[in-house]
Parts: C-alpha cells; sequence; structure tokens
C-alpha cells in the first residue's frame, strides 16, 4: 500500500493550494480530484487581487478572462443605484482550479483527477482512504488529511452524517446570455439586492469573456426566480437576445453554513469546513487561507507531536469569528426589504467602502499572507 505524509482529498481552491504547500515542505503528498480536469464549476469567478498572494502563485494573464472587472454597480430594494470602483480578478473557475492542480504538480505533489475519495478509516496514527479510480478501489495510506472535497463534503458526512439529512438551500441557477447586451457594461459587477430574486444574498450580472452571466440563488422555484430576474434584468438594462445556457448548482445541506474544522489529524478546509459566507458573497479566499493554515497546522503538529487540530483550531479562530459575525449580520439584513434597504442606505455603503478601501489598501500590506484579513472585513 502507498504511504504519504498528506492527502488533500478535492481538485478546488484549497485542495491544490494545501497539497503544493505541503509538497513545498517536503511532505510527501497526494492531490486528488473525482472528476476529470478541466471540469466546470459553477462559481463567478470573480476574487479580490490578494487571492494572488492566497494561493501562492503569480496568476499568469493566459488564466484570466479578456476582459476585466474594476466597476461595481450596485442595485438596491428600491432600484436606487450606486457606482464604485473596485479592483478584481475575473476568470473561469475550470481554467483556473486546473492551473492550480499543476502547480501543485510543480511544486512536487502527486496530483491524480478522475479518483475519488470513497471512505477513510483510522488505524494506529494513520488513516487508509479507500480510492475509487476508473472503476477500481484502492487504499493509500495516510498519516494527515486536508478535507478539501467542497460543500457535498465525503470526509465530512462521515464525521457529521446527521447534517446531511435536512432539508436542501435550494439551488443557484446562471443563465447565459448571447445578443446585444444594451447598456450593460462589460467591465463592471452588477449586485442586485432584492428579496424577490434571492433571499440569501445579491443576485449578479457580469461578463466572461464572450459569455454574459446573469444569475441567482433561491430557495423555492429556483429556476422560475432566476427567469423573473432575466426578465427584470432584460427591461433594466433594454438587452436584446437569448439565453443560449442554463447551469445549476444544489446548494448542499445546512452542513454549508456550520463550522466544522476536523478532527484529529484530518483538517477540513473551505466549503467542506463551512467557510462560505453569505455576507461577503464570496470563499476562494476562505478556501486558500484555510487550506494555507492547515499546512501550518501539520507542520507544527510533526515536532509538537499532538493532533493537527488543535493547532489548526487555534489559528481558524478568527477567521472563524468573522464568519460567525458576518452570518448575523446577513441573516438579520434579508430579514426584511426595510431592513435590507436600510443597511444598503448610501451612508452605510459609503462606510462599508471605505472600511474595505483601508482593510485591503493598509491593514492588509502590513500583514503576512497567513494573517490576512478576509475582504470585505
Ligand atoms: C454560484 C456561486 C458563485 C460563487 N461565486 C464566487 C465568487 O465569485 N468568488 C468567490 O470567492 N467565491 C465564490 N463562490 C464560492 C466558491 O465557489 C467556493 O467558496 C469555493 O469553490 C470553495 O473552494 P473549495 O476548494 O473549498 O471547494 P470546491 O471548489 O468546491 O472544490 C471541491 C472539489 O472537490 C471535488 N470532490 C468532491 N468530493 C470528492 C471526493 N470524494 N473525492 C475527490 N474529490 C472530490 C469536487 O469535484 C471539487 O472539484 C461561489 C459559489 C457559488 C455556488
Amino acid at each position: 500500500m502507498k504511504r504519504y505524509d498528506v492527502l488533500a482529498v478535492g481538485g478546488g481552491i484549497a485542495g491544490p493550494v494545501g497539497a503544493k504547500l505541503a509538497a513545498r515542505d517536503d511532505l510527501k503528498s497526494l492531490l486528488i480530484e473525482k472528476k476529470e480536469v478541466p471540469r466546470h464549476k459553477t462559481c463567478s469567478g470573480i476574487q479580490f487581487p490578494y487571492l494572488e498572494e492566497l494561493v501562492g502563485s503569480k496568476i499568469p494573464k493566459s488564466k484570466l478572462c479578456s476582459n476585466e472587472l474594476y466597476k461595481v454597480e450596485m442595485v438596491t430594494p428600491d432600484d436606487e443605484v450606486l457606482n464604485g470602483k473596485m479592483d478584481m480578478l475575473n476568470f473561469w473557475r475550470k481554467t483556473f482550479d486546473h492551473w492550480l492542480c499543476e502547480e501543485a504538480e510543480k511544486a512536487g505533489a502527486e496530483f491524480r483527477d478522475g479518483v475519488e475519495l470513497k471512505d477513510l478509516q483510522k488505524k494506529k496514527g494513520h488513516y487508509i482512504a479507500k480510492l475509487k479510480e476508473n472503476g477500481k478501489e484502492k487504499k493509500i495510506k495516510t498519516k494527515y488529511i486536508i478535507g478539501a472535497d467542497g460543500g457535498h463534503s465525503t470526509i465530512r458526512k462521515k464525521f457529521r452524517p446527521e447534517e446531511f439529512s435536512g432539508e436542501s438551500r435550494g439551488a443557484v441557477i446562471n443563465l447565459y446570455f448571447d445578443g446585444d447586451p444594451g447598456s450593460l457594461d462589460p467591465n463592471t459587477l452588477y449586485m442586485i439586492h432584492k428579496k424577490e430574486f434571492s433571499d440569501w444574498m445579491f443576485s449578479w450580472v457580469y461578463k466572461k469573456d464572450d459569455d454574459w452571466i446573469i444569475g441567482t440563488g433561491s430557495k423555492e422555484n429556483p429556476m422560475e426566480t432566476c427567469k423573473n430576474f432575466y426578465d427584470y434584468i432584460k427591461d433594466k438594462y433594454e438587452l436584446e437576445g437569448e439565453i443560449v445556457d442554463k447551469k445549476g448548482f444544489a446548494s448542499g445541506s445546512s452542513s454549508t453554513e456550520k463550522v466544522f474544522l476536523g478532527h484529529g489529524n484530518v483538517l477540513m478546509t473551505g466549503d467542506a469546513a463551512g467557510l462560505v459566507d453569505l455576507y461577503r458573497g464570496l470563499g476562494m479566499d476562505a478556501a486558500a487561507l484555510s487550506a494555507r493554515l492547515s499546512v501550518k497546522s501539520i507542520k507544527k503538529a510533526e515536532i509538537s507531536g499532538k493532533p493537527a487540530i488543535n493547532h489548526y483550531e487555534k489559528l481558524m479562530d478568527r477567521i472563524i469569528k468573522q464568519k460567525r459575525k458576518h452570518d448575523r449580520i446577513q441573516k438579520k439584513r434579508f430579514s426584511s426589504d426595510e431592513v435590507l434597504k436600510k443597511s444598503l442606505s448610501k451612508s452605510n455603503l459609503m462606510k462599508d467602502g471605505l472600511k474595505l478601501l483601508f482593510y485591503s489598501k493598509v491593514v492588509n500590506r502590513l500583514l503576512s499572507t497567513d494573517k490576512k484579513i478576509l475582504l470585505p472585513p
């Protein structure tokens, strides 16, 4: 049976970042992804520039979309429109994640796609991971596991099966529009805050290369809600054309909201750890940062002889506190259109904008990569 120091499960953001950093630290690392890569991933693929530092590699221009995003347009429940400027990275997850897996490989990690983790068992200070590849089962031995298998995590289900029996959070739908985009601007991210289109967070419109993407998430009738949102956008920005593709994503169970950092030498990262933050509307930065901290914890465990989770819980403490604070704000914000309107008042948005600027341009510049504050703060 093959032996590794670290098994990183999932070729999204957290898995490749974890495998790469572990390999750079001379830990024998295996990264597995259940799908053949490059694979599609439902995600807007928009981030603050600090993601480059968090993933630990310079992003080649060829991995980004041809149209840059540097403007934001917010629409409030009252149809008030607020515009601002913000530097953003814009990429397709299919391209980006594939490149991240290649970066892990370049750093010395072994990468295998089309390999799914089916089960794991603890045995005398090691884990035996049961993998499925080309219909055949294989076993490997590993000392540490980085659980980076996303919102429908097999590893999390193993530890917390009860979380997966509850009702679903609904679905996210992206519609791909082709035609005349009217007054939509290719360099703007549109964030529409209206409860009728989503009762969790804003709905969105943006451009990626030649595609316009119009999407929202909803618990009840997601497809119908997204079509209503499309009609609203079509009228507001005078689009003329048609929807040429649709892509959906079932939003897992309540596990995506609850934090679970793992057990023993199994460390959960990114969406599998429940780091989804609807207030920020982002998760890739949290996935990359948690992967960094998981590797740091493994190194500490190698020295201390204690389970890696003891170190990881301490290192993740501030991130979890921020996420919980944001969850409370977001729940309150979306409790009614009135509260939503108030929280999106011009003065509140100005305050939030200034805070974001201060944290991104001043605070984060003074902090080391592992200590960066997730934005917006
Ligand atoms: C509609 C939508 C839009 C979003 N937009 C943004 C955005 O613009 N910016 C942003 O920062 N975040 C965004 N997010 C959130 C972001 O997509 C996630 O937070 C991020 O992908 C988490 O990364 P991860 O590495 O934890 O998991 P994932 O990226 O989900 O990767 C998990 C990987 O594990 C693989 N896997 C699963 N099970 C197994 C198994 N048993 N064995 C092997 N492999 C397995 C999966 O195939 C997958 O490739 C968005 C999310 C959604 C749903």
